[in-house]
Formats: C-alpha cells, structure tokens, sequence
C-alpha cells in the first residue's frame, strides 16, 4: 500500500487524509499543533456558493489603504519591509482587477459547489458525526453603498445560476426579527456548520480507520527523491511516497524548503461566541461591519476582520471590540460580557495573492501536491480540496478543471 505524508492537520488537510484513505493509501498527518485550534476551528463555519468573488477583487486596494491606520477596521494591511510581504502585495495589487474576478468566479464556484455536494455525503454516510443545516446566506445591509455593492455581486451570482431573493425592512423582519437592517439579499445556495464539531469527529473516524495522526511534531524538511520523498520532523525522519502540503499560513516557508515560490500571506481573523440566546436563526453577513454571524450548534458565533500583519499571535482588544459593537449595531438586545470578549480567538487563513487556492503537483517533484491558499473559502472548499488531493495522487480524473488552481502559477 502506497504512503502517503500530509503535513498540517486543517479542514484541507484532514479532508485530504479522509478520501485518501478512501482511495485505500496509508495515510498519515503531521501537525506541528495539538489540532485544537486555529483557522478550522474559529471559522464562521459557511459552505458558501455565494461567496464567488476572490478577495483580490476591484476596489479592494482602496479599501485597504483607506484602513491602513484604523486599527479596528475590518480589513487591515500592515505595512511592513518584509520581502516576502512586499512581493505578495504587489501581487495581490496587480490582481484586484475584474479580469481576476472573471477568471476565478466560476473556478472557486465549481469548487465550492463540489465540496457542498461532499459534506452533505459525509453527512449522510454517518462517518463524521457534525452539525449542518441549509438555510441559506442572508446578506444585510443598513446603507445604500453596501446594496449598490451586493448588487453587482447578486447580478453576476444570478447569472452563474445561484438562487438569491430580494428581501425589504418588512421581509426580513419575519426571518430575523432582532436584525436592524434596510434590507437584504438571502442566498438560497449556503449551509452552515459548526466547524469543531467537524474537526474532531472527523479526527476521530480517521483515527479509528487506521490514520495516523502525529500531533506536536513540526516537519524540518523534506527532500524528494525520484520515487519517494524523505521528511525531517522535530521528532524523526521518515520515508514516504507522497507528500502533500496542507499547511496554511505557513506554507510559503514550507515550499521554501523545495525551493518553490508559493506565495501566502496570513489573514488574521477573529471570533467571539455567546451562549446566550440570540434569537438568531439564519447565518448572515452584516456587510458595513464585513462580519459574519452564525446560529451554531448550542451558540451563536461572530467573525471578523482580515488582517495582513505576519503570522502575529496577539489579539487585538480593539478588534474584538470592534466586532462586537458591530453586531450590537445589527441585532437588539444583543449584549456580550467581558468574559466572552476575552475568550475571544484568532485564526489565520491562508491568502494566496489573487484569492484562488493553490491546488494540484508540483512539476519538478513529482511525488509533492500542494493544498493551500483558501483565504476566507477554506472551510467552504475543505472537503471539495480533498477529494482532488485523493484523485491527483490515485491518477484518477480530478472531478473539476484545476488549471486555474495551478500552485506555481506565480
Ligand atoms: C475568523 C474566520 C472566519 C472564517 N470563516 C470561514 C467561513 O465561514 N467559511 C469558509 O469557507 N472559510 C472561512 N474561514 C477560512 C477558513 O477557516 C480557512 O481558509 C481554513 O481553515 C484553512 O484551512 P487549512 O487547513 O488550509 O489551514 P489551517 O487550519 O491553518 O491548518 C494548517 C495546519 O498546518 C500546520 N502546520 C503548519 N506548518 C507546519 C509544519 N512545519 N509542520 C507540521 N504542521 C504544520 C498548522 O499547525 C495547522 O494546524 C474563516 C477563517 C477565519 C480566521
């Protein structure tokens, strides 16, 4: 039976380590983490169809320099004189363009819409016991800017075939009673779940089904050979057909070690979670807050900001006050103690320059496949990402085109 190595134990790492293992290889993940935390546990928890538009979209510049100094704004670029970092933006500039969001839209769509058919298998197979409703993605807006924006989105969605309605102050108010909003627009194409209920059982199946999953152990190095791949870790050395590289934020310095250029930056995101009742019941982006609000399985969770500033651990109070008096301005009665503020956690995602993940073998090292990049779609495209780790390695046909995904396309 072949081996295969997958470094990073996220959603994209155990989903590929889920259908591997399907495809019947020997699989084993290595985390330098406890895989108990992070990106995959403080998401928003969305399969999103309706989030189609990369980040590197129009305007985005703009926005970011508009932030640069309001250390509570919702997307933040830290300047900084960082090789890495400036190479990255200067990327990620030259993709804010319409052209990008033409030749990715239909891309991270057929992608998601993969992964959404996947998790509801998973599902129903009764493998990974988790928590999954469909409800849709409601989007609301308190100003006449932000539906202008949602619009633009909403023609182009409507025209890849998505269902989306309309919705006034009155309409709304019968979905969401405690939303303050002018109105929205409700995505009939998402789901949500609750992402560490995900996680753990999904670690648990594996486990139980023969895989290995190596916890506190931080891959050094890896040297390809012709037919197999040598793996330096802080606890051993190990001989492996296949590598797979699932490790988010950090892959740039990963792919560094095979001297591949495989540009990602950290996206810093927040989350707060309250117990109480919320009276909320449908997943819903509060657009001039750009944070999302999600009726999880025993508490509701808010998330937040992106903030490019390195692979920086602390947790900025202003941020988490920033959500949090977002969401009062949203919902009535909404209230958060300081205790939950200061539970309060980060994630990073992993941002590739034009906001399209980075999928598929690398050319030189044949036994090497990439699996980063996802920004704020890895959640979404987690299971989707797996399934074409697993056909990629078995030599099978991937089930969508990855020539847009191609991980050394820079
Ligand atoms: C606040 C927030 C809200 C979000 N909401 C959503 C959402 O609603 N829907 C959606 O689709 N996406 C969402 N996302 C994005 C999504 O969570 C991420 O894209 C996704 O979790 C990334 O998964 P990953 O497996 O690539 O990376 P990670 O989960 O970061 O996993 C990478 C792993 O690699 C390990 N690793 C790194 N280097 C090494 C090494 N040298 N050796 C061994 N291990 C290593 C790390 O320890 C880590 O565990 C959100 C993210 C945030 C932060």
């Amino acid at each position: 039976m072949k081996k295969v190595t997958i470094i990073g134990g996220g959603i994209i790492g155990l989903s590929s380590a889920y259908f591997l293992l399907k495809e019947g290889f020997e699989v084993t993940v290595i985390d330098k983490s406890t895989i108990t935390s992070g990106a995959s546990y403080v998401n928003a928890g969305y399969i999103s169809p309706s989030h189609l538009i990369p980040l590197a979209a129009p305007g985005r510049v703009a926005q970011g320099i508009k932030y640069m100094f309001d250390s509570s704004s919702p997307f933040y670029m830290k300047p900084r004189l960082n090789r890495d970092f400036l190479k990255w933006a200067w990327l990620f500039q030259k993709s804010c363009s319409k052209k990008n969001v033409d030749s990715s839209a239909q891309a991270i769509l057929d992608l998601t819409l993969l992964s959404q058919r996947l998790f509801k298998e998973i599902y129903a197979s009764g493998d990974v016991n988790f928590h999954m409703e469909h409800k849709g993605l409601i989007m609301a807006f308190q100003t006449e800017t932000s539906k202008q924006h949602e619009e633009e989105v909403v023609e182009r969605a409507l025209k890849m075939g998505l269902q989306i309605d309309y919705l006034n102050q009155k309409e709304l108010a019968v979905l969401e009673p405690n939303l303050i909003a002018e109105g929205a627009f409700h995505y009939h194409s998402d789901s949500h779940t609750t992402p560490a209920l995900f996680m753990n059982a999904m670690k648990h199946y594996l486990q139980k089904n023969g895989v290995k999953l190596n916890t506190n152990e931080e891959v050094l190095t890896i040297v390809p050979g012709k037919d197999k791949v040598e793996i330096t870790t802080s606890l051993g050395n190990y001989i492996t057909d296949e590598v797979v590289i699932a490790t988010g934020s950090w892959s740039e310095s990963m792919a560094k070690k095979l001297g591949v250029y495989l540009p990602v930056q950290a996206g810093k995101g927040y989350c707060i979670n309250t117990d109480k009742p919320t009276g909320i019941k449908h997943p819903t982006i509060i657009m001039e807050a750009n944070a999302a609000v999600t009726p999880m399985a025993g508490f509701t969770r808010f998330a937040g900001t992106m903030e490019i500033a390195g692979l920086d651990e602390t947790i900025k109070k202003e941020r988490v006050e920033a959500i949090a008096a977002a969401a009062q301005r949203f919902y009535k009665g909404l209230d958060f103690s300081s205790e939950e503020k200061r539970k309060a956690t980060f994630g990073f995602r992993p941002v590739s320059p034009d906001g399209v993940p980075f999928v598929g073998k690398l050319k030189e090292q044949a036994h090497i496949t990439i699996a980063t990049g996802h920004a704020m779609m890895g959640w979404s495209l987690g299971p989707g990402t797996g399934k074409i780790i697993s056909e990629i390695i078995a030599n099978k046909k991937p089930s969508i085109s990855l020539d847009r995904f191609s991980p050394e396309r820079f």
